[in-house]
């Protein structure tokens, strides 16, 4: 019976966790379950998996929440106030394997807990491995956790490359990763209509239910350009031995591809419960609920290139990987306060990138060789892209 932790719980991939997680009650127990503020959701959550640990970030829905579960059925769950807590449940005694599920930085702190307490981390929060990079990885190795990317593409990439993922022996014989990407709802719409996209349109994403930050990334394509970094940290490849590929059916979720010439691919419907059920049963199997494919039905499968002049987030994110130092977290950094700016309608769609472009101008590629290096670069490039906006709106 494994302990399981889960950071983020009540958003898109944290709902899929315990969907997964209550199909196989004989091997996972819920230990703990954390929210920023959705608290009737993460009540909701407590009454159908009776966690020993409930925590709430927001102090104040942390108080009402804690009345609220006092006079409940489910009275005696501890409950936790505040991000401090994130990180104790993180690296519980009792808890195995933590999923790490919250979106952005505020992810970090705890997710690299779990890595330096030495549980399994499942990762879907990429940006916490973009920021802090070969930190992140140096905690997993020095303490002997296991990594497993929830990620679909890096999942899928995980699964061909049996065998040698944690010592990188396969990854040496791959010649290049081909990433796939649907390429968002604005694939095709022509260029000059892109500025007036709006929040509604952009998180209406063809193939994937998400939550809002993730499904602007995938209309921008930062997302691809995260997991571009991602990919290259996981499985120690160079930025230019990755190929990013449109494949709009979403049915392959990666490639890797062999110096003899065998590429391998990873193929199922878009579901992420396949790559947690994948990750939460390694390095076995386990039912995760999703439909069979139907190969008949799927029919065809397309495949192009992505334009970077249609999605400049991606040549930003190969320029920051190239650069490498603390040029990832700069990039991060930005787009997580342009999203956010786009998000409350203060820019517009096409500033995204352009807010990311004008921040990442004001660093150099300083070495991120410490912890406190990259909480203040982050701190920073949000300072800076913060101005860049005022000043476009002044
Ligand atoms: P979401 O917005 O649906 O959920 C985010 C979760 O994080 C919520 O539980 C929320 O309470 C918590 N959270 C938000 N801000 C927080 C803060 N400041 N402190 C603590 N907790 C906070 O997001 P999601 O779609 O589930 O994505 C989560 C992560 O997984 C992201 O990093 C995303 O890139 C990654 N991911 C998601 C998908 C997907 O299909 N949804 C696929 C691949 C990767
Ligand atoms: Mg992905």
């Amino acid at each position: 019976m494994k302990g399981l932790c889960i950071l983020g719980a009540t958003g898109s991939i944290g709902v899929s966790t315990l969907d997964v997680a209550a199909r196989h009650p004989d091997q996972y127990k819920v230990i703990a379950l954390t929210a920023n503020s959705n608290i009737d959701a993460l009540f909701e959550q407590c009454l159908a998996h009776r966690p020993q640990y409930a925590v709430v970030v927001d102090a104040q829905k942390a108080a009402v929440f804690k009345q609220k579960i006092e006079d409940s059925e489910v009275a005696g769950i501890d409950v936790l106030a505040g991000p401090e807590a994130l990180q104790k449940v993180a690296s519980l005694d009792s808890v195995d394997t933590v999923m790490a599920a919250i979106v952005g930085a505020a992810g970090l702190l705890p997710t690299l807990a779990a890595a330096k307490a030495g549980k399994t981390v499942l990762l879907a929060n990429k940006e916490a491995l973009v920021m802090s990079g070969d930190i992140f990885m140096q905690a997993i190795t020095e303490s002997g956790a296991h990594l497993l990317p929830i990620d679909s593409e890096h999942n899928a990439i995980f699964q061909c490359m049996p065998g040698g993922y944690e010592t990188g022996e396969r990854a040496k014989q791959a010649r290049r990763i081909l990433l796939t990407a649907s390429g968002g709802p604005f694939r095709e719409s022509p260029v000059d209509t892109l500025h007036d996209v709006t929040p509604e349109q952009a998180v209406a994403h063809p193939k994937w239910d998400m939550g809002r930050k993730i499904s602007v990334d995938s209309a921008t394509m930062m997302n691809k350009g995260l997991e571009l970094i991602e990919a290259c940290l996981l499985f120690n490849m160079s930025p230019d031995d990755i190929q990013v590929v449109i494949h709009k059916q979403s049915i392959i979720h990666s490639m890797v591809d062999y110096t003899d010439g065998s590429v391998l691919a990873q193929m199922g419907n878009p579901d992420m419960r396949t790559p947690i059920a994948h990750a939460m049963a390694w390095p076995d199997r386990f039912d995760s609920g999703v439909e069979p494919l139907d190969i008949f039905e799927v029919r065809q499968m397309d495949f192009e290139r992505p334009s970077l002049e249609r999605f400049p987030c991606l040549r930003l994110a190969y320029e920051a990987i190239k650069a490498g130092g603390v040029m990832p977290t700069v990039l991060n950094a930005a787009n997580e306060i342009a999203v956010d700016a786009f998000l409350n309608e203060k820019v517009r769609f096409t500033d995204i990138a352009k807010i990311i472009e004008q921040t990442m101008a004001e660093f150099n590629a300083e070495q991120a060789d410490s912890l406190e290096i990259i909480l203040a670069t982050d701190k920073q490039a949000r300072d800076v892209a913060e101005q860049v906006i005022e000043h476009k709106l002044n």
